[in-house]
C-alpha cells in the first residue's frame, strides 16, 4: 500500500479525552529530540516530577509520569501494591472501576467489590460496612472522578474510612487533575495515578502516578518481584529518582517536552483558576442545555465540571446527533457506556478546552443537530 502523508481533520474535542491539546503544547514536542540522559533532558525531569507534585498537591519524592496513558498508570499503581493473596476492596460505580477490578484479579490478588449503581458517587458508608466484613483488606481502590458517568466522589471520606481500617487507599485521578482540587496530602492519599490528555491539555501516552511512604513500604516489602518488568516501580525510580540515573526504558523525550510545556501553562494559570474556569464553563453549559430542553443525567452536587453527561430526549437517535457534530461541525462528544450506552452524550469541557467558545459552539451544534430530527425544546 502506498501511503502518503497524514492530515488530522480539523476537530473540538468535547469528548471524554483527549481534549483539544494547544499549540503552545504542540510547539513543544515539534523540537529536536534530546538523549534521554542528556543533562539538559535530566534537568527538564527535574521540572516535571516539580510541577507534578504542584498538580498533585504533595511533597512525596516518587512522584513520575510512567511511559504509557492513564491505563498503564492504573496496572502499575495495583501490579506495584498488590501482592499475591492479597484483599483488595474496589469501589465500582462505572467503567473505570471495573477496570481496576480486573487488574485486581490479574496481579495474583481478590478484589472484593463495593458496588454504585452508574450514575451515583461511591458511598463511604457502604464501603466502611464492606472493610467491617474484609477487615484483612490491604488496599481500598477507587475513581475520584468517573469519566464513564460524570460523577465525583469524596475522596477525603473514602480515604478517612479506608485508613480507619488499616488499608492503603489508591485514587484514579485521570480525569480529576486539573479539573477538580485533588489533595494528595491533604486526604493522605497513599498512592494517586492520573493522565495527561484530560484536563492537563497534553497529548495521550503519559500517566502521572505519586506514592507516600506508607505505599513506598508496601512496594519495597514485597515477598517477591512485581509480576511486571516494564511498570516496575523500583525499576522506574532508579531511572526518574535524584541519584545517579540508570537506563530502564527509553523515555518518550518529546511527548516528555509537551507535559512541561503543558504544565507550565497549568501553573501560569493557577490551579485555582483552572477550577473556576472549569467550573464556570460548566454551568454556563448546563444553563444552555437547559435553554434547549436538555437535562443533566447527574444531580448537581455530584456533578464533574469537566465532563458533562446528559440525557438523550425521548425519540432521539443518539448516535445520528454525534455523527452529525462530527460531520457539520467537526465536534467530537462521547456516547454512555456500558448501563449508559444510547442514555446519555458525554460532553467533555476538559482542560484548555474548557472555554466559552467551545460551549458556544457545542450549544449550536446540537440545537441544528437536534432540529435535524425534528426536536422542539
Ligand atoms: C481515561 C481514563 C482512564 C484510562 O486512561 P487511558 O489514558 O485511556 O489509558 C482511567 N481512568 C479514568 C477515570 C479515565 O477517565
Amino acid at each position: 500500500m502506498k501511503t502518503s502523508r497524514f492530515t488530522p481533520p480539523p476537530r473540538v474535542l468535547l469528548g471524554p479525552g483527549p481534549s483539544d491539546v494547544p499549540p503552545r503544547v504542540l510547539l513543544a514536542m515539534a523540537q529536536p529530540t534530546i538523549g534521554h540522559l542528556d543533562p539538559a533532558f535530566v534537568g527538564m525531569m527535574e521540572e516535571v516530577k516539580a510541577s507534578l507534585q504542584y498538580v498533585f498537591r504533595t511533597r512525596n519524592n516518587v512522584t513520575l509520569p510512567i511511559s504509557a496513558p492513564g491505563s498503564a498508570g492504573m496496572e502499575a499503581s495495583l501490579a506495584n501494591l498488590v501482592e499475591p493473596g492479597d484483599k483488595v476492596v474496589v469501589c465500582r460505580n462505572g467503567v473505570f472501576g471495573a477496570r481496576m477490578a480486573d487488574i485486581v484479579g490479574r496481579v495474583g490478588g481478590t478484589a472484593v467489590l463495593v458496588d454504585n449503581a452508574f450514575g451515583e458517587a461511591v458511598d463511604p458508608d457502604r464501603l466502611a460496612d464492606a472493610l467491617r466484613k474484609n477487615p484483612d483488606t490491604k488496599l481500598v481502590a477507587f475513581v475520584h472522578a468517573e469519566t464513564s458517568t460524570g460523577v465525583l466522589s469524596d475522596a477525603q471520606a473514602i480515604a478517612d474510612v479506608a485508613h480507619r481500617a488499616g488499608a492503603l487507599v489508591l485514587a484514579d485521578t485521570v480525569t480529576a487533575i486539573g479539573g477538580v482540587p485533588v489533595e494528595t496530602d491533604a486526604w493522605g492519599l497513599d498512592a494517586v495515578y492520573a493522565g495527561t490528555q484530560k484536563c492537563l491539555s497534553c497529548p495521550p501516552g503519559l500517566s502521572p502516578l505519586t506514592l507516600n511512604e506508607r505505599a513506598l513500604e508496601k512496594v519495597k516489602g514485597r515477598r517477591g518481584k512485581p509480576h511486571t518488568w516494564f511498570l516496575d516501580l523500583s525499576l522506574l525510580m532508579s531511572y526518574w529518582g535524584t541519584g545517579k540515573r540508570t537506563y530502564h526504558h527509553t523515555a518518550p523525550v518529546n511527548l516528555l517536552y509537551a507535559l512541561h510545556e503543558a504544565l507550565v501553562m497549568l501553573q501560569e494559570e493557577g490551579l485555582e483558576g483552572s477550577f473556576a474556569r472549569h467550573r464556570q464553563n460548566h454551568e454556563e453549559l448546563v444553563a444552555g442545555l437547559a435553554g434547549l430542553g436538555l437535562e443533566m443525567a447527574v444531580p448537581a452536587a455530584i456533578r464533574l465540571p469537566q465532563l458533562n453527561s446528559v440525557l438523550v430526549p425521548a425519540g432521539i437517535d443518539e448516535a445520528r446527533v454525534r455523527a452529525d457534530l462530527l460531520e457539520r461541525f467537526g465536534i467530537e462528544i462521547g456516547a454512555g457506556l456500558g448501563e449508559l450506552a444510547g442514555k446519555i452524550w458525554r460532553i467533555g469541557l476538559m482542560g484548555q478546552g474548557s472555554n466559552r467558545r467551545n460551549v458556544a459552539l457545542c450549544l449550536d451544534g446540537l440545537r441544528a443537530a437536534l432540529a435535524a430530527q425534528g426536536y422542539r425544546p
